[in-house]
């Protein structure tokens, strides 16, 4: 077995044959931060359940795909998707730091698709194209760039007018806060004339913690609106109660609830599917019991549609 995965049910109290694990091609990933917030002995953990590879991962399912939301037909540029109006998404990193194991992006050719030796010529596009105000970091995960490659990346961004705004799509914060870039990186957003976007990726309160509080801080006062998305996951969030208490934890850091995501119908995680009836239901309870800005909107990415589509 993967050592890492034996050092984590030590870690965690618990008996690996027990568990139903699976060799798997996107093989088990999660940093001490992430792994600090599991509670020990608890197999059905919540974080545990998003990046333990199980059994139920290798069952072949007819309507799940390996490019659900079509971001291999909207690439003509390597590393950049340009699939909205006004905004483009630039893959600055083949790594994240964390694997979770519903990810839409778990068969993305990534390795021929991410390198920086990319960049130049998505740079030449963007600048090529006056209707891009916004441009998007995305992976991956731009924050497992290192911290200079990254802020190189941005300054390049920057110099190109028609940009407004820099949106960073990133788990970091969440799953890696104490490895997240915060010198060279504050120091260029505080100086920047950009707008600043941080969208980070939450999905249990379990995974805010006094470390990403410290680090989502350092981001706000540097400029950043803080954003947040999630997926909603079968046995992971799918509860009235959950969803409430993250919007209030995730509030409680700075951070607003921007989507959640119905899950993308990938193979490999359909045990994760939370039927449409249901998340609406779940929705419902939301409005009820939240303010209105503490409401994310739940969405769904359809292959060649405009915008992600709100259901
Ligand atoms: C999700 C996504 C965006 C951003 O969409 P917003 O609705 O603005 O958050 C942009 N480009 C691509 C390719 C996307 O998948
Ligand atoms: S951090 Fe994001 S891109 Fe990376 S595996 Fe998790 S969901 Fe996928």
């Amino acid at each position: 077995m993967d050592t890492k995965l034996k050092q984590l049910c030590q870690t965690l109290q618990l008996d690996p044959a027990s568990l139903g694990l699976v060799k798997s091609n996107f093989p088990f990933k999660a940093h001490a931060d992430f792994i600090e917030q599991i509670e020990t002995g608890q197999p059905d953990d919540p974080l545990l359940k998003q990046v333990l590879p199980i059994e139920a991962e290798s069952q072949v399912h007819p309507e799940f795909s390996h490019d659900p939301v079509g971001d291999l037909k909207a690439n003509p540029t390597p590393s950049l998707i340009h699939k909205y109006h006004g905004r483009v998404l630039l893959m600055a990193s083949p790594r994240c730091d964390i694997h979770c194991r519903y990810c839409f992006r778990r068969h993305f050719p990534y390795e021929a698709q991410i390198n920086q030796r990319h960049w130049d010529s998505a740079l030449q596009t963007i600048a090529a194209d006056e209707t891009i105000h916004e441009v998007i970091l995305s992976g991956g995960d731009p924050f497992t760039l290192g911290e200079t490659a990254l802020v190189t990346l941005i300054e390049k961004i920057e110099t190109i007018k028609h940009v407004q705004t820099l949106r960073i799509h990133t788990r970091t914060p969440i799953v890696a806060p104490s490895k997240a870039p915060i010198d060279a990186f504050l120091n260029w957003a505080q100086q920047s004339r950009l707008n600043k976007v941080m969208v980070v990726h939450c999905n249990h309160p379990h995974e805010l913690s006094n470390k990403t509080q410290y680090c989502l801080n350092a981001y706000r006062q540097a400029g950043f609106q803080l954003l947040n998305q999630s997926v909603l996951l079968n046995g992971v969030n799918d509860r009235e109660d959950i969803l409430i208490e993250l919007s209030h934890k995730l509030f409680a850091q700075g951070v607003l609830p921007y989507y959640l995501h119905q899950l993308d119908r990938v193979q490999g995680a359909a045990h994760f599917e939370v039927t449409l009836q249901r998340a609406q239901a779940l929705m419902e309870t939301l409005r009820k019991q939240l303010p209105g800005y503490l409401v994310p909107k739940l969405v769904q990415e359809m292959a060649g549609e405009p915008y992600k589509t709100p259901l």
